[in-house]
């Protein structure tokens, strides 16, 4: 499945309890990013400078980084994407990728949340975490391409009818609860 939602939406949080309780792994490429920025890899390199303004990192490095992993031996049983595919390119190519890897989506999850509600959430989180990119104008700019880029690629996944979508507004348990329970219904 993929989980798919605007910075600041909780699509992290949720994604780590979905994949506890469904036994399922979780795949954040924001997450792998993260990793290898901090390990200064010639990946995290290449991605920081991307990251750090708020703009999708190119696809020839997400996309290679992506068909790597979803070839690894723990996905056969089931996996859960966070943040890829953001733009309708990446759609295209996971459909390739899972194709090759005999691999298909059964649910889309879209965690929704109106954007004042995420830029407070984000400059919150920026004084907790420190991360480069919560600051106001970066995150503007991260909603913007959210808005303009990756709302589409919901849209491709709706004309497929496996989108499910649930309100990203509450506290953390409430919505890992109607995450939960949208998921069995769209089981
Ligand atoms: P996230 O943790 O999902 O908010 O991702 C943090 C940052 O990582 C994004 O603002 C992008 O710079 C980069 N990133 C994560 N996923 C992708 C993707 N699918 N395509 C391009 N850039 C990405």
């Amino acid at each position: 499945m993929l989980i798919i939602g605007p910075p600041g939406s909780g699509k992290g949080t949720q994604a780590a309890r979905i994949s506890e309780r469904l036994g399922v792994v979780a795949i954040s490429t924001g997450d792998i990013f993260r990793d290898n920025v901090k390990r200064e890899t010639p990946l995290g390199v290449e991605a920081k400078t991307f990251m750090d303004a708020g703009d999708f990192v190119p696809d020839s490095v997400t996309n290679r980084m992506v068909r790597d992993r979803l070839a690894a031996d723990d996905v056969q049983e089931g996996f859960l994407l966070d943040g890829y595919p953001r733009t309708a390119s990446q759609v295209a190519e996971l459909d390739d990728i899972l194709r090759e890897n005999e691999l298909a989506l059964d649910v889309v999850l879209q965690l929704t949340a109106d954007d004042e509600e995420l830029v407070r959430r984000l400059l919150g989180r920026a004084e907790l975490d420190g991360r480069s990119d919560d600051n106001e104008q970066v995150i503007r700019h991260r909603l913007g391409l959210y808005h303009d880029q990756t709302a589409p690629v919901v849209s491709r996944y709706d004309e497929r009818g496996i989108v499910t979508r649930v309100d990203g507004i509450g506290t953390i348990d409430e919505v890992t609860d109607r995450v939960m329970t949208a998921l069995k219904v769209a089981r």
